[in-house]
């Protein structure tokens, strides 16, 4: 099978039906056509180094698009299409065949459009670069923590999931009022210092209010959770708690920010200890 014959096979779905797309997969280029502004992201799954050989091939292909999504929903944006990057040591078959049903299933969940990528031989890998959609001014970023403001987490941590469901519908709910947000992808206390950093402020998280259902440490710092960590403006309390019900989302209000830097756990007993960043790193 050539690449070309693959790419019909299993990566040539129609996409035109879909909203924005101008022209599909096939061409030089895919067409898309928005009045929004517009939201990127692309992410990589390395064999080795975010994945064994022995993960079933529908979870690699749910996976590859659900950690884009995350950063989509991290946004606020509202995803709209993808383009896939696909480098194969060999053309197997029933292998594809499954990659492609789990991919295609959730993009078919999101009614995402997979507008074209490109296809190589090599060592395994894969790449998704996504576009969202999201409204002028409503971007959810980083840098938008406000001292006074209360930190929330969705879900519950240190879970990693193989199959985490992105939190897009929280994230478009929360893009016209929360401050700032990010998907949980490397640990919950590396991420929220990102935050922390790109605002200029600090913040107090409360140990007993951290949704786990291992152990804290796994929760403080263990990856691939995918959940959103987000700051809000007290005044939205009951509006997160109206939110939390509607979506069927846990959404636990798990600290505050403060003025200067760096976080502090605070216990149920009320001693204060300094928390460090702590997850993964590619490169240290
Ligand atoms: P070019 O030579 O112009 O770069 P390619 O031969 O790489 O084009 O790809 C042909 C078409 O197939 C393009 O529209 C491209 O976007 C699409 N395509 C290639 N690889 C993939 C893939 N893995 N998934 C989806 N579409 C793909
Ligand atoms: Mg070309």
């Amino acid at each position: 099978m050539t690449e070309f014959e693959l790419i019909q096979k299993y990566f040539n779905l129609k996409t035109e039906h879909l909203p924005g797309v101008v022209l599909g997969n096939g061409d030089d280029c895919a067409l898309f056509r928005s009045t929004k502004t517009l939201a990127f992201s692309m992410d990589t799954l390395v064999l080795g180094t975010h994945f064994t050989q022995d993960i079933a091939p529908e979870d690699l292909g749910y996976r590859v698009l659900a950690v884009n999504l995350s950063d989509c929903a991290a946004m606020g944006a509202t995803p709209r299409a993808f383009l896939l990057g696909l480098t194969l040591p060999q053309v197997e078959e029933p292998w594809l065949a499954k990659f492609a049903a789990g991919l295609h299933a959730l993009a078919a969940q999101f009614e995402l459009a997979l507008l074209g990528g490109n296809t190589t031989r090599g060592p395994l890998s894969i790449t998704v670069q996504i576009i969202g959609e999201l409204t002028e001014g409503q971007g959810l970023k980083r840098s938008a923590a406000q001292v006074g403001d209360d930190l929330y987490v969705s879900g519950c941590l240190g879970q990693a999931l193989l199959r985490p469901q992105p939190r897009v519908a929280l994230g478009k709910a929360l893009a016209p009022f929360a401050h700032a947000a990010i998907d949980i992808s490397d640990g919950f206390s590396q991420d929220l210092q990102h935050i922390l950093s790109a605002s200029g402020v600090g913040a107090h998280v409360f140990e007993a209010h951290l949704p786990h259902a291992g152990s804290l440490d796994e929760a403080l710092s263990r990856g691939e959770d995918y959940e959103l960590c987000f700051t809000a403006a007290e005044a939205d309390r009951s509006r997160i708690q109206q939110l939390s019900q509607q979506l069927n989302v846990p959404l636990s209000r798990v600290g505050t920010i403060v003025e200067g830097d760096g976080m502090l756990l605070e216990n149920a007993q009320g001693t204060r200890r300094l928390l460090k960043p702590e997850g993964f790193l590619h490169f240290k």
